[in-house]
């Protein structure tokens, strides 16, 4: 295709949580299965700069990129989907567009100008919309924009693809509109008047939705697309159908069903003669869908009602299971409910624990209960960050029997064992200031952790502020827990590993970033055959 990227706008209505990323992500699933190049990119209409500093129970997890971008989690769908990285480019908040804009102010490049949302805040949105385009890289950038039509704070967004819109022309760029079609049991029937209301919104900032893509229980009938065409001025076959799925995995397929990427291609006068090559997709989903073991897997964290805190380490298990042909049963258990009285009872029974990552908590104690439990009876464990840290206190405190802790939890402990590096002693601002973003870890060649990987030298995301004490390493290797990962610069410990026990790793770093449908994470994968051992009592034998 020409060098010039085509702009796809996906914009949301009626309500929120409709599931823009998904749509998103398999509109450019199914684009890059032609063999197209593909972006996605997201607009979240947030004060924050980044959503590094928000509280996992109001925004999910915070996503981080190889460049260490702390995102939306949105951009860990992309990932999976597309299995090609994102980085900071592909995240930009309200927040980081006014703070360019008042920064270009304050160095006086708007010098005699009075500053002003249209058409300063829109120009910066629209230059950052073209950002990826223009490195030339892309057939294709997807924009989704936050939040839902006729929200005060999407205002300027709007006007800006407005205004690319009608720049680029309906050649270069269109805008898919992503509605609910609510089903009232009591009469029977799929509503359209909101839809119709939210394009009647939509059309009062200037833009006409060229593809409507209806969230919907019940499939869509004949008459109601007609309708919803007629009303909402779109084609007949520019109405797509999104019903309910069983797995968000399947929404490339049904929108392959449904035609999303002919219209689109169409839409854009791009004539290809390339089908999608879904094999590979397809065969995910079948294993994915007839597994023929299953095992249950604890996940112990702080925000377990909140399954969006750790979303992309129950996808990473998703994409592990399938490769294992095994349906992985995740318990989410509060680190607050375990103690040493109530562990054999909540833990008891499962093949594998998980703990996860997390910042300053008092769940620590049961965090620390779990580890003792799992390492004492065998069961395979990951630690995952904060789990990793966890398990060496467990270590130094029950094996070693040092008065340990972590100095996040403990700032005066007599132990640090886990401790923060003088450099970040420094830093007092909060947002951005941890270790983030992927660094190299070598590998020590006999461990479990090399055997998982087959390589030597890996490159896995961090997000944290504290890091192992090297003080503390000799004697705790010499007792049993080894350091079989190491950064080669800076000699920080990336991975610890049990000796005498089937399956016990902690990882410094968030494996679950990097698992992708195509390209399940090789630690989950390894973990899920661990638990599936464990279930089959290879390891008691
Ligand atoms: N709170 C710990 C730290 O900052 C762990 C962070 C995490 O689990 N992501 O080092």
């Amino acid at each position: 295709m020409s060098t010039a990227s085509k702009y796809i706008f996906v914009t949301g209505g009626v309500t929120s949580s409709l599931g823009k990323g998904i749509i998103s992500s398999s509109l450019g699933k199914l684009l890059q299965a032609r063999g197209f190049t593909v972006t996605i990119q997201k607009f979240d209409p947030y004060i924050n700069i980044d959503p590094g500093t928000l509280n996992p129970y109001e925004h999910g997890e915070c996503y981080v990129t190889d460049d260490g971008a702390e995102t939306d989690l949105d951009l860990g769908h992309y990932e999976r989907f597309l299995n090609t990285p994102t980085t900071q480019a592909n995240n930009i908040t309200t927040g980081r567009i006014y703070n360019n804009v008042i920064t270009k102010e304050r160095k006086g490049e708007y010098l005699g100008k009075t500053v002003q949302v249209v058409p300063h805040i829109t120009d910066e949105i629209k230059r950052n919309i073209h950002l990826l385009g223009e490195t030339g890289k892309y057939d294709f950038v997807i924009n989704e924009i936050g939040g839902s039509v006729g929200d005060i704070e999407s205002l300027p967004f709007l006007e800006a693809v407005r205004q690319v819109r009608w720049e680029l022309g309906s050649n270069n760029a269109l805008v898919i509109h992503l509605t609910l079609i609510p089903y009232l049991a009591a009469a029977k029937e799929l509503k359209t008047k909101p839809t119709q209301h939210s394009v009647k919104e939509l059309l009062s900032y200037g833009i006409q939705p060229d593809i409507l893509v209806c969230r919907t229980e019940h499939p869509l009938s004949l008459e109601i697309r007609k309708k919803l065409a007629l009303f909402c001025n779109v084609n007949l076959n520019s109405v797509i159908e999104a019903i309910d799925a069983e797995t968000i995995y399947d929404v490339p397929l049904l929108m392959r069903k449904e035609k999303l990427d002919e219209r689109v291609l169409a839409k854009l006068k791009v004539v290809t003669k390339q089908e999608p090559e879904l094999e590979q997709w397809k065969n995910f989903l079948g294993k994915l869908k007839n597994p023929s073991e299953e095992v249950n897997i604890g996940l112990v964290g702080k925000y377990v009602s909140l399954p969006d805190a750790y979303k992309s380490i129950a996808e990473a298990f998703i994409h592990a299971g399938a490769q294992n042909d095994c349906k992985v049963r995740l318990k989410w258990i509060s680190s607050e409910e375990i103690s040493k009285e109530t562990v054999e009872s909540i833990l008891g029974g499962l093949h594998g624990v998980l703990v996860a990552p997390g910042f300053g908590e008092r769940g620590l104690e049961g965090k620390i209960a779990a580890i003792q439990y799992v390492r004492e009876n065998k069961i395979p464990f990951l630690g995952i960050c904060l789990g990793m840290q966890c398990a060496v206190v467990e270590f130094a405190r029950n094996v070693l029997e040092l008065e340990a802790s972590s100095t996040e939890l403990s700032p005066k402990t007599k132990h640090p064992v886990i401790d923060m590096m003088e450099e970040q002693k420094k830093i007092t601002t909060k947002g951005g200031t941890m270790r983030l973003g992927s660094y190299a870890c070598k590998l020590k060649k006999g461990s479990k952790a090399y055997a998982v990987y087959g390589d030597s030298i890996i490159h896995e995301r961090h997000r944290h502020r504290y890091e192992f004490n090297n003080k503390y390493l000799h004697q705790i290797e010499e007792a049993g827990l080894k350091a079989v990962g190491v950064n080669p610069d800076s000699d920080l410990v990336e991975i610890i590993e049990l000796k005498d026990h089937p399956w016990f790793l902690g990882v410094q770093y968030h494996p679950e970033l990097r698992s992708t449908v195509l390209n399940p994470h090789p630690l989950f994968v390894g973990f899920v055959d661990a638990a599936l051992k464990n279930k089959k009592n290879d390891y008691k034998s």
